[in-house]
């Protein structure tokens, strides 16, 4: 099982907001199972449809955890993109739907089963 710091997925809600209708996404940053940061990364383009993460910039850093994105469609179901990108990068993912509520989002693996996350 994966934690949230409350601060961190509130940060997350509020960019999602501020992004709107476009997709949000950034890199998650843990320490022992404990997600305590996003990481912006230089090179991430917000998509209408996808956001497109700069594999290239992805630090070689075990701390780099795995990842976060919107849905503006509120559903927080990944797509046959998003698996393709959990696969590459790391074990766990979150995606945040509209509204973008602290209760609206959904974790996953790296084959994109779902996990518990929670906000601490
Ligand atoms: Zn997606």
């Amino acid at each position: 099982m994966w934690l949230i710091r409350k601060k961190v997925m509130m940060m997350i809600m509020e960019a999602s907001k501020d992004s709107y209708p476009k997709e949000f996404g950034a890199f998650l940053r843990a320490h022992d199972n404990i997600i305590y940061e996003i990481a912006l990364l230089p090179g991430t383009i917000q998509g209408n449809v996808h956001v497109i993460f700069p594999m290239y910039a992805l630090p070689l850093d075990f701390t780099y955890v795995g990842s976060v994105h919107s849905h503006p469609s509120g559903v927080t179901l990944p797509s046959d993109e998003d698996l393709h990108m959990f696969s590459n990068t790391g074990p766990v993912h979150i995606i945040v739907g509209y509204p973008y509520n602290m209760e609206n989002y959904s974790a996953y693996d790296r084959k994109g089963n779902p996990i518990r996350l929670e906000v601490i």
